[in-house]
This record gives C-alpha cells, structure tokens and sequence, in this order.
C-alpha cells in the first residue's frame, strides 16, 4: 500500500490449465481422454502479470502472484518469478479441489488478506480476462465483492495509475461500446490478451526463479473456514458429462474439377435458404402454451418465480434479455410459475413495458439518473437488493460483457451459485431444479450443472443461443423500486464512452459469411467481407484468422468468441473445430466450403462443397451481384 516513502503493492491471479487442444475423442467410447494433457498458465492471466511488471517499470511497484492449484502449479508460478515477479504463493491443499467460481473467490480474497498482514494493503488486483478452461469471468468480480473494491474487467488498456492520487484509469470493451473508467485504489482489474506484450524471461530470470521460494500455503496458513473450499463450498455441482451431438452431414458437393457447377449449386442452396425464400425451417418460436408442468406442488405452495435480468445501456436493450424472456417463459411454465424482469437504468421505463410485451407478467424497474450508464457496483446493489427482497427460483443473465461482470458480483454478493454460459436449460421434474447445461474442456464435452441449495440459482447465456419470443401487447403490473443511491457512494466514474459501429454487431444478423485460416492471406479473407456485402450479412472468422491478423476480434465466432443464430452460415477455409462449431450450433443453415473432403465441418453442415473456397468465394459473390437477392439486408433480425 502506498503512504508517503512505500511503493505500490500489486496481486495477479494467476490459473494453470489443461491445454484443451490437446483433448482428444475416444472414438469407440465417445469420451474425452484426459491424460497426459499438457498445463500452460491461462493466456490473459500472462498479459495480467506483465501489467504488474510494467507498474513496477514504471512506479518501483512490488509484483506477487498468486494461484490456487494442485501441487503442480509451482510450475507456472517459476515461469513468472522467471519473467521478473517477486513473489509467487500457491495456495494448494486437498480441501480446496473441486471448488466452483464462488469458492474460488472465497480462497483468493482469503488468502490476499493474509499476504497483505505481511506486505501491506494491496493497491491494485489484476486478473486474466477469463480462464480458457472455465471461461465464466466471474473469478476477478467474485474477488472484487469480496473484498469490498470496484473493479474494471475487460480492460484493453491502462491509461494511468496515479500513485499519488491514487487512482487508475483504463479502456474496457463491452459488446457495443468502449469505455474510459476511472476507480480509486485499491481496485481490481480483469485484462484482455490484446493490453499488452508479455516479456520474455531472461537467462538472470530463470536462474533466479531456479532458486527462488515459492510460498506454499494451505487452508491452515490462510485461516479458512473448510466449509467454503473446494466442494463443499461450492453452490453448483456437476451432475454429469456428456459430449455434444453434431449437426451431421450435410449433403456435399465436389467442385474441385467445377468450380462454375458449385457456383451454381451453392447459388441454389442460398437462395433456398431462410432469409430469401421465407420459408420457416427448423427453428421455432418458443410455444410455450403446450408446455406443461413438470413439478407437482400443493396449490397453496410457496412459489418463486423466475427472473430474468433485462440488460440495457443507455437506453438500448440488449436483444438477449428478449431471448431470455422466451426461455424464462419455458421454464416458468415447467415450474408452475410466473415469469418475472427486472429493469435497471434511467428513464428506462419503455423497456420496461417491452418486457411485458416479450412474456413478463411482473415487472420490477429501478430507475434513476444514476444508473444512466452501467456501473458494476450500483447495478449490482440494485439487483442483489431486488432479488433478495423477492427470492425468486431462477434468474437469468445474459453472458454480455456487462452481464459477466455484473453476475459474477451479484451471485457473490448474494452468496449463490453462478453458472455461465449455458447452451440449454430446463427443469428436473424430480426437484424442481435448473439443469444448465454448459460446454466445457474447450467445448469438446457438455456439462449439466445444478445449484441445489442455494436461491436463485442463477445462468448466464449467451446472446444467440434461444430463440426471441413473439412479441405481444399485454398490461401488468410494473412495480417501481426506489434504491437509495447517492453518486458519492459510487467508486466508478465514467470518463468517456463510444457505441462501437453497428456493423460489428455480428449477433443480430440473419446472414454470417465467415472465414477462416484456409483462405490463406488477409486479401483472400475480404472476399468473405464482399460476399456478405452482396448478400447484406455480416461477416465473421474463425479464431486462427483472427490470429494470422485478417479480422478483429470482436468477429470471431465460437466458444472464445461470439455465439451466433443467423439463418444462414457460410463458413469459408475453416475446418469446423468443436470451439468454432460451438458458436453457430443455433443456426439454421449451414453451407461450408473447404478444399478438404475430410474437414470435420462437413460432418455438421446442412449443405457443402469441396473446393477452393478462394477460387468459388468470388464467381458466387458475381453471381448473386447480378441478382441481388430479395429478403436480404443487414439485421432485418426479428424472428
Ligand atoms: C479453448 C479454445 C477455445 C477456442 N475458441 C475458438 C473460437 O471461439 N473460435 C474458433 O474458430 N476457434 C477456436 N479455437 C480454435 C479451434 O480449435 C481451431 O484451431 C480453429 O477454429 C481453426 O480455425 P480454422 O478452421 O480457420 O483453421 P484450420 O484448422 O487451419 O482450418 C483451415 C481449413 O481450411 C481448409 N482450406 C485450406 N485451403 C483452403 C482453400 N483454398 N479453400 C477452402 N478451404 C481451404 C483446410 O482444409 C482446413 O479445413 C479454440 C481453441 C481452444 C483450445
């Protein structure tokens, strides 16, 4: 901590994970085989630990690091003493395997409070954006609530930490918009890989970190109560592992040796498809009418309803509340329940009556000038007070950046269990309990994850992964909440935002064209962009062309990028990982181009061609330029 003479004092929290590109399928079991998987220390947890470095470049900080772990994370804790941190603690014992994200951060902020009785206040806590294997972002927030300090996650950039003044100001990136914050330390911090470079440890670094101690400490030297570790204090519990079903395969074209041929077959399959024949194909509209109840309760029983959080900044609504709200309707009527929203914002009460129109029979709507603009700390006071006057069953989230952020701390404030990023849910009929199934190991395998103790049990979901409602005009109740908020008691400032241009808004169109690595070089990669442009789509790519340089990424779609629910698909030189394919498995048609008969997208597609996709991409783009076809057009996205 920082008082006259004394330096800064920085924590990164660090996690050592499975490579889970080297997870491979048992092909006659149809399991996962897990041995032998090599660790690598969580990709933005690196940039996280060279930020600690550079503030000690920059202010003579002190850098420690810290990770809970099996013994065999001393490993990745060498690796930093290696590139020049001074300290490293790994907080290892039996009782802590197993723990979820809330245990996690019980541990963490456990154990940062005992470092700080021997180092001082910590000024400022620096987090990965998300771990690769977990991906929930809700370590860094969980933390942040713990310890009672604001926290700025999705950092693309630090722009100051004053020392002096004692404040820290950074970029962060939401789905729509960039946001300068600023916070008074001490703060947490939650950083992309894209903030910095880390270095590269040195010969000196290495040996030194050879000899270095690492301070190994277990529940005992942390003083922590066994019932919040690992398992047992953990809100949600995996009730099994399954592998995901792929889409199949599809019908397939070669047009190595005819390129015009699937330039007319693939003209065909376009315009067949959703967006310009109008015809209405396997996705449906959630029917929620024949939907029955599946838990038998006394008619005079206790029963909560379930909730879903209407995301909006500034007045905008994010589309996935809606998705939500037909979700929630499901399970709702499976609970034999009401299904309930809750509105955070200014002058946000038309939002408010658009969530009745999408299914709410109840509306809760906290309004105030100072919620104009998201801040993580009074939203999630707004929504912890709300939710635990009303104790509903269920509250779902949308997985946005902002919803990340503003779940993590909730479900840590009000001591309940968070599982992000669902692909499905619905209810056990035994227990009444969410099922919430989620990707995990990289997307390779699918978990369902219960919370059976604790209330709400609580979902985040990606945009695009359900279905928006119908839409139709209701009047209910919208019940005002009056919070007391005062702008002194808020810690965050907002510096300056910008809305990021719509054309990057991938989720909302009905039509993707995507590349990949196979298109070989950035020019290649636009003919996808002019493609999507004739057909008034978006463009998107996978994470290897995101990599080589050739799109932003904020494009990218799979697991580590968007999920996305166009009609129509065209994947482009991208060879259908499991990560990419997790990403588009709500959408409707799928048309994949690749010069490989064996690539794994064939095997989930709806229509394909064997070709190359460099020679085919623009004779199709000429082709349907002559023709501009009707229905198409940049997010006509209601369903
Ligand atoms: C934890 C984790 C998360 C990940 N998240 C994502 C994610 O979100 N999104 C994602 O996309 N990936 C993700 N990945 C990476 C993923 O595993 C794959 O490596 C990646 O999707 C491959 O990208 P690609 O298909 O473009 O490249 P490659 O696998 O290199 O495939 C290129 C394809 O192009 C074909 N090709 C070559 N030349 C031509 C041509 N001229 N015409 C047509 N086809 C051609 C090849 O046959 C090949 O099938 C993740 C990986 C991990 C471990």
């Amino acid at each position: 901590m920082i008082a006259g003479w004394q330096t800064l004092f920085v924590i990164a929290c660090i996690k050592q994970v499975p490579d889970t590109t080297e997870v491979k399928l048992d092909p006659e079991k149809g399991t996962l085989i897990r041995e032998g998987i090599p660790s690598v220390i969580n990709p933005s947890d690196v940039n996280a630990v060279e930020e600690c470095l550079k503030l000690r470049d920059a202010h003579g900080a002190k850098v420690a690091v810290m990770t809970m772990g099996p013994p065999q994370a001393e490993d990745a804790l060498r690796d930093l003493l290696a590139m020049g941190v001074d300290q490293a603690i790994l907080l290892t014992d039996r009782t802590m395997a197993g723990a979820d994200t809330f245990a996690t951060s019980y541990t963490l902020s456990t154990a940062i409070k005992r470092l700080e009785k021997d180092e001082g206040l910590a000024d400022l806590l620096f987090f990965g954006k998300q771990a690769l294997d977990g991906e929930t972002g809700q370590v860094g927030p969980g933390v942040a609530a713990r310890l009672g300090i604001p926290i700025i996650t999705y950092t693309t950039r630090i722009l100051t930490v004053d020392p002096q003044g004692r404040t820290v100001v950074a970029v962060r990136r939401t789905d729509d918009m960039t946001e300068t914050m600023k916070v008074p330390m001490p703060a947490a911090v939650s950083v992309f890989e894209n903030v910095n470079k880390p270095r590269r440890a040195s010969i000196e670094g290495i040996l030194r970190a050879q000899r270095a101690e690492v301070r190994i400490w277990n529940k005992d030297s942390i003083n922590a109560d066994p019932n919040k570790l690992g398992l047992p204090g953990s809100p949600t519990i995996v009730r099994k592992m399954f592998i995901p079903k792929p889409r199949g395969r599809g019908e397939i074209f070669d047009g190595r040796n005819d390129p015009p041929g699937a330039v007319g077959w693939l003209r065909g399959k376009v315009l067949s498809s959703r967006p310009f024949s109008g015809k209405t194909t396997a996705v449906s509209t959630t029917i929620t009418e024949e939907i029955q109840p599946v838990v038998k309760r006394a008619p005079d029983s206790d029963r909560r309803p379930v909730w879903v959080y209407v995301e909006q900044n500034e007045g905008r609504a994010a589309s996935v509340s809606w998705e939500l709200l037909g979700a929630g309707a499901t399970l709702a009527k499976k609970l034999d329940t009401q299904l309930e929203a809750v509105v955070i914002g200014y002058e946000v009460e038309g939002i408010a009556t658009e969530a009745v129109d999408y299914g709410a029979s109840r509306v809760y709507l906290i309004d105030d000038p100072l919620l104009k603009h998201y801040r993580t700390a009074p939203y999630a006071k707004a929504l912890s007070e709300v939710a635990t006057s009303h104790q509903p069953e269920v509250l779902l989230i949308g997985a946005t950046r902002n919803g990340r952020d503003l779940s993590g701390m909730v479900a840590t404030s009000i001591r309940t269990g968070l599982t992000a990023d669902c692909t499905s849910l619905d209810i056990e009929p035994d227990t009444g309990l969410l099922l919430q199934i989620r990707p995990t190991w990289g997307g390779r395998q699918l978990a369902m994850i219960v919370t059976p103790k604790h209330k709400p049990q609580m979902s985040t979901v990606r945009p695009g992964v359900f279905p928006r409602p119908p839409k139709s005009h209701r009047k209910v109740e919208i019940v005002r909440v009056k919070m007391d908020f005062e702008e002194t008691q808020i810690p965050t400032k907002i510096v300056d935002f910008e809305w990021i241009e719509r054309s990057s808004m991938l989720q909302e169109s009905d039509i993707v064209v995507s590349g990949g690595r196979g298109l070989g070089s950035e020019k290649n990669f636009q003919l996808v962009g002019d493609l999507a442009k004739v057909l008034g789509g978006a463009v998107g790519a996978s994470r290897r062309a995101v990599e080589s340089g050739w799109a932003d990424k904020e494009i990218q779609v799979g697991q580590t990028g968007k999920t996305i629910r166009p009609k129509l698909y065209i994947a482009a030189g991208i060879s259908g990982s499991i990560q990419h394919l997790v990403g588009i498995e709500g959408a409707e048609t799928v048309i994949a181009l690749n010069a490989d008969p064996e690539a794994p997208i064939f095997n989930s597609c709806n229509y394909g061609v064997i070709g190359d996709a460099v020679k085919i991409l623009p004779l199709l783009t000429e082709e349907l330029a002559r023709e501009r076809p009707q229905g198409a057009g940049p997010f006509d996205g209601e369903v």
